[in-house]
């Protein structure tokens, strides 16, 4: 079936996780509106907790430095495609473009020539014919959720219920792999004159993710890089941010 679902696993163990790890991933970013994704990653590191980063061509080229310091900081790449386009709508050759796209914006960020990204996220999590081929042809790995939360349906003023399900989530079945939305390319996109009632105001993603973070851990939680089976979080064993 051609729909967002086809990412999602409800059991934690099918994405690759151990019992008791929560692995973290944000999609649609680097954002600076709002300051966004450098909150967040501030708060990652003051936990000391890597995350997934599923970044956008479109986003890198305006935001550079900030993919600069997820790489330096440990945190996982993860290639989201050029333009974020709906993958019913593309082939295998323009899927290819692409991807190709986003790893050279990724590459120049970083200064690598030839960036090859292993990892990768459809836009809107839809998993179509094409996009499996292209993932098996260029050899990567799709990092696929236990749950989603619809989080891009809500802003400031209502994201407790969205942040509530996922912690509920995590502990009920003793971890997981979520997503949470730091820029703002999905629709549908409710546009108010009250910012704080728009869900293109990702501002309380930062705040959410320290709830999250803190309210797991001491429920006896351990934080992973999503993507790769059991590789422990260790901040002693990477440069920090
Ligand atoms: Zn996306």
């Amino acid at each position: 079936m051609l729909s967002l679902f086809t990412i999602i696993r409800r059991k934690p163990s099918l994405t690759g996780l151990q019992p008791g790890q929560v692995a973290l991933t944000f999609d649609d970013g680097p954002n600076l509106e709002g300051n966004v994704t450098p909150d967040l990653l501030d708060v990652l590191h003051e936990y000391s907790v890597k995350a997934g980063f599923c970044i956008v061509g479109q986003q890198i080229v305006q935001h550079p430095d900030v993919v600069r310091r997820m790489y330096h900081s440990g945190h996982l790449l993860i290639n989201h495609t050029q333009g974020h386009h709906h993958p019913i709508r593309q082939n295998a050759a323009t899927l290819v473009e692409e991807i190709d796209a986003c790893d050279r914006e990724i590459g120049a960020a970083l200064g690598i020539r030839g960036y090859r990204s292993d990892y990768f996220r459809a836009p809107f999590g839809i998993v179509t014919m094409a996009v499996r081929r292209v993932v098996r042809q260029l050899e990567m790995k799709q990092v696929l959720l236990s749950h989603y939360g619809w989080d891009t349906r809500v802003g400031p003023h209502n994201c407790e219920s969205v942040v509530d399900l996922l912690i509920a989530n995590a502990k009920k079945n003793d971890g997981g792999l979520f997503v949470l939305h730091d820029g703002s390319l999905c629709p549908p996109k409710i546009q108010d004159e009250d910012w704080d009632r728009s869900t293109e105001n990702r501002s309380w993603v930062p705040t959410a993710i320290r709830r999250v973070i803190s309210e797991l851990q001491q429920h006896g939680l351990q934080f992973v890089l999503p993507g790769t089976t059991g590789k422990v979080c260790d901040n002693r064993l990477r440069a920090a941010a």
